[in-house]
């Protein structure tokens, strides 16, 4: 296929790379990092959509995605494809959606889960929201960049599933430092509290596959000095999208909200801004119940 790529930052660089390596035809746009391998260069968001089958976009936030879909809706070909990889509102995708398909482009909203790692040795997990017309477009793109895709339904349905995954992250997360600081102030040796927890009813990802504390269960950020791994300003801005569409639905969600709150202070007050989001363990290590 011919593919536009726009936003070849962390993510989406090594995600054209594995197009480009696959056999497609990739045209990169980003403003400033340099070109992944055998990816074309547009001098503009605009060169890098026009006349192409379809258009990826990996970019930070909403508001730009918004903006680049503005400028690139007017010259993508009828009946191409656009799929947003970012991590964005809800709100967002389904305005994206309803920009494009007016003009006969088809869209998808694809999130992914699987962080820098993932992208690289492209085993990302994609979750889209979409028509099943567009998704079917996609898929073949979703197999060279990850190892599943799953369909969730219309239009930001796959934004929807990324932020309540990752509100559960967050909160789960949280909750296994808060355990692990509480079990070392109570004598608890760090391996007999995975050991049991991660055969127990305590058990869950962040403990069993990506501990926060070091020298225990696989190997994770903790043995690397908390080096992200998936970064706690990620963390926080997950927890916001989560957040914003909770106050958009009128949900209650007062452990997400909480959770946002902590990261929160970790990530601008305290020391949690470059770290792993599982770096809060040794902050809650040194802090005193007040
Ligand atoms: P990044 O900041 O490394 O990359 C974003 C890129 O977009 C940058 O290179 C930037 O120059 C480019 N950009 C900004 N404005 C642009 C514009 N107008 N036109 C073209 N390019 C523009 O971020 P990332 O880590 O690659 O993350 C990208 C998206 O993926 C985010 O939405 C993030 O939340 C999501 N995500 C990241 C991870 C992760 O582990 N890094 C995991 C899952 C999802």
């Amino acid at each position: 296929m011919k593919i536009g790529f726009i936003g070849l930052g962390n993510m989406g660089a090594p995600m054209a790379e594995n197009l480009a390596a696959a056999g497609h035809l990739v045209i990169g746009f980003d403003p400033i990092t340099d070109l992944p391998v055998g990816v074309a260069k547009a001098n503009s968001a605009t060169e890098a959509a026009k006349g192409q089958d379809a258009v990826i976009t990996m970019l930070p936030n909403g508001q730009i995605l918004k903006s680049v879909v503005d400028e690139i809706v007017t010259v993508m070909a009828t009946g191409a494809t656009l799929i947003d990889c970012s991590t964005v509102e809800v709100e967002s995708a389904r305005k994206v959606a309803e920009k494009a398909e007016a003009v006969g482009v088809h869209t998808i909203d694809a999130p992914v889960s699987g962080g820098i790692g993932g992208a690289a040795a492209g085993t990302l997990t994609f979750m889209a929201g979409g028509s099943l017309e567009a998704f079917a477009v996609a898929k073949p793109l979703f197999d060279v960049m990850g190892q599943k895709a799953v369909h969730c339904g219309s239009s930001g349905a796959g934004q929807a599933a990324k932020i309540c995954n990752n509100m559960i992250l967050g909160i789960t997360m949280l909750g296994t430092c808060e355990a692990f600081a509480l079990a070392d102030r109570l004598g608890l040796d760090r391996q007999k509290m995975f050991d049991v927890v991660s055969t127990s009813s305590g058990y869950s990802w962040s403990m069993n596959a990506y501990c926060p504390a070091k020298g225990v269960g696989p190997e994770s950020p903790a043995d690397n000095r908390y080096k992200p791994g998936f970064a706690a300003e990620l963390m926080l801005k997950d927890l916001r999208l989560s957040q914003q569409a909770a106050k958009m639905t009128k949900t209650d969600t007062p452990l997400g909200e909480h959770a946002a709150q902590i990261y929160t202070t970790f990530v601008e007050a305290e020391e949690g801004r470059g770290k792993d989001f599982s770096a809060v363990l040794p902050w809650l290590e040194k802090r005193d119940r007040q």
